[in-house]
């Protein structure tokens, strides 16, 4: 038997650990990474994404950023390579 899939699953886009839980996804990132340099934070979803830009265009079609929200992490590394 496979593993159970529930659907859902978060990939960690700076270190490719993934996770089947968002909370679990979500803390990963906030202890191990540094948000602003590494992530940002979605003010409307509070997940985090290195591009907020295309994480609006995928999940809130039709809101807007708030002014002033940075949009990009500062650092995008290449985890293909390393
Ligand atoms: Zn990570
Ligand atoms: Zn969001």
């Amino acid at each position: 038997m496979d593993k159970k899939n529930t659907g859902r699953n978060y990939c960690c886009f700076i270190c490719e650990q993934s996770y089947d839980q968002l909370d679990v996804f979500r803390s990963h990132i906030v202890t191990e990474h540094k948000e602003g340099d590494d992530y940002v934070i979605c003010p409307s979803c509070s997940i985090p994404t290195r591009d907020l830009i295309a994480h609006y265009r995928s999940k809130h079609i039709g809101e807007v950023i708030p002014p002033g929200t940075q949009t990009r992490a500062l650092i995008i590394r290449d985890v293909k390579k390393k």
